[in-house]
């Protein structure tokens, strides 16, 4: 298959999986798990513990991985690495207490490993979405199979061949295949225990629909529209800083990033202006320098923000910054805002996944909850204000999986992360997040 430099727009060529190979690696993986779950709880996290240490050392290269694939700046794309060591470290420390047996009456509950479990990850963060659920599934003392994204396969192809360098993993425990998505509907197809799929709603749905056959218990980590609520006592400045960096940061490619923003009439033309300087201030440029944004993904992303941009502003949009590619080599889009929106607009309605910011006024915080509700996503949601009792109010009605006042997104490790709505089913990187990959079994009369 070929990969594309989004930032060069250089081709390599890259060997697939035989598509046929995936019942054969199934097996293998099931005979590797038998040998895994018979070492100890403690035996298994000391093992992986080595994990952390590895992706230090690796560090350079690993970087240097994903900003070829997917195009992240270097410095977004260490940071990233640094997040996974964080939550390895502690799945590490935890998993010992999480997976103990519970005593309830004269029964114990015991936490057991459901198997084979196959994971399917997007490019936006290719280091650290399938870990949150490689790590956990293995300390459980389960096998994985993981299909990377297509557009990010050299980092997919490291991350198991680091895990498989650690002393103490048998041979085929954790195996990778390359392929596109076609990969990933065998793998769903295969005989695997469970599916933890994160990327697009669409795809989360076709999932759901071919596990049902198999009955394959499944994690779905989809997509969003999340909406910020900004109150007319809100520090205007830092909110908007905030806000727009949270929208650009990975060329706007970010699950639970900041998507539509609904700003009290009072205070909308100062947020605007603020906004608007902050957006154009932004570096954008070569991922290996000190730029705040690289390029997006690949061509599909670029032509599929100018549609949506397009659209908002066919039906009445005003671009007040950007609006349109950079010119030249690389899949370069600048940040966007976006005033004059309507809901009828694809972007008040469809996740972009690039750097647009669709700004909206409203009467009140209670008029900018409606809003923010009227989707069928459900990640994460904000209120900015300096009022702590009106965020509560906020924060309780919004519809969302993670809701913060005054910052945005995934909250800190050891915080369950997942949606409502159509934003997904299931949690990742936290207690629920490990007992996810675990059967839960009722042991009485002992
Ligand atoms: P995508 O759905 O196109 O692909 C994700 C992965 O699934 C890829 O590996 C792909 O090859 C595979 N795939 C696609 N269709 C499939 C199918 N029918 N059956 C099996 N496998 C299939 O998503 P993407 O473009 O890679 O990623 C962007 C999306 O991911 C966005 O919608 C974003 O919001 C979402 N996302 C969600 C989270 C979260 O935690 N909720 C995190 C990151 C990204």
């Amino acid at each position: 298959m070929k990969l594309i430099n989004p930032a060069t727009e250089e081709v390599t060529e890259i060997e697939e999986t035989s598509l046929n190979s995936i019942p054969e690696m199934c097996e293998k993986a099931r005979l590797a798990q038998k040998i895994w779950a018979a070492n100890s709880i403690d035996e298994r996290i000391k093992i992986i513990s080595n994990f952390s240490k590895l992706l230090s050392d690796n560090k350079k290269t690993l970087s240097a991985a994903i900003t070829e694939d997917m195009g992240k700046p270097i410095a977004s794309s260490l940071k990233e690495i640094e997040a996974v060591n964080g939550y390895v470290e502690y799945f590490c420390d935890n998993a010992k207490t999480w997976l103990a047996n519970e005593e309830v009456e004269s029964c114990v509950i015991a936490y057991q490993p459901k198997g084979v479990i196959g994971i399917i990850s997007p490019w936006n963060y290719p280091l650290s979405v399938p870990n949150s659920s490689i790590v956990p599934s293995l300390i459980a003392g389960n096998a994985v199979i993981f299909k990377p994204s297509e557009h990010g396969i050299r980092i997919g192809g490291k991350i198991v061949e680091l895990i498989n360098s650690i002393p103490g993993i048998p041979q085929n425990l954790c195996q990778v295949i390359i392929g596109g998505k076609e990969y990933g509907k065998a793998l769903v197809q295969s005989d695997v225990d469970m599916i933890a799929f994160t990327g697009s709603t669409a795809a989360g749905k076709h999932i759901m629909e071919s596990s049902a056959s198999k009955l394959h218990n499944i994690i779905l980590e989809l997509g969003g529209l999340d909406a910020a609520i900004v109150c007319d006592d809100a520090d205007i400045e830092k909110s908007a800083e905030s806000i727009v960096k949270n929208n650009a940061y990975n060329s706007g490619q970010t699950c639970c990033a900041i998507k539509r923003v609904f700003v009290d009439e009072k205070v909308y033309d100062n947020f605007v202006v603020a906004a608007k300087n902050i957006a154009s201030d932004l570096s954008v440029g070569n991922p290996k320098e000190d730029v705040f944004m690289g390029p997006v993904v690949a061509k599909f992303q670029l032509e599929k923000i100018e549609r949506f941009v397009n659209d908002a502003i066919t039906k009445g949009a005003k671009v007040e910054t950007g609006g349109s590619r950079n010119e030249g080599t690389g899949f370069f889009f600048p940040p966007t805002i976006l005033t004059q929106v309507n809901d009828d607009m694809e972007i008040m309605n469809d996740e972009p996944f690039g750097p647009i910011l669709p700004i909206i006024p409203v009467k009140n915080w209670e008029e900018g909850i409606d809003k923010a509700n009227s989707t069928r996503y459900g990640l994460a949601g904000s209120v900015w204000t300096e009022d702590k009792e009106k965020a509560k109010k906020v924060l309780e009605k919004i519809e969302v999986g993670v809701a913060g006042h005054n910052c945005h997104g995934v909250g800190p490790v050891g915080t369950p992360f997942g949606g409502v709505k159509q934003s997904g089913i299931g949690r990742v990187r936290s207690r629920d997040g490990m007992r996810a990959f675990c059967n839960t079994k009722v042991i009485m009369g002992l």
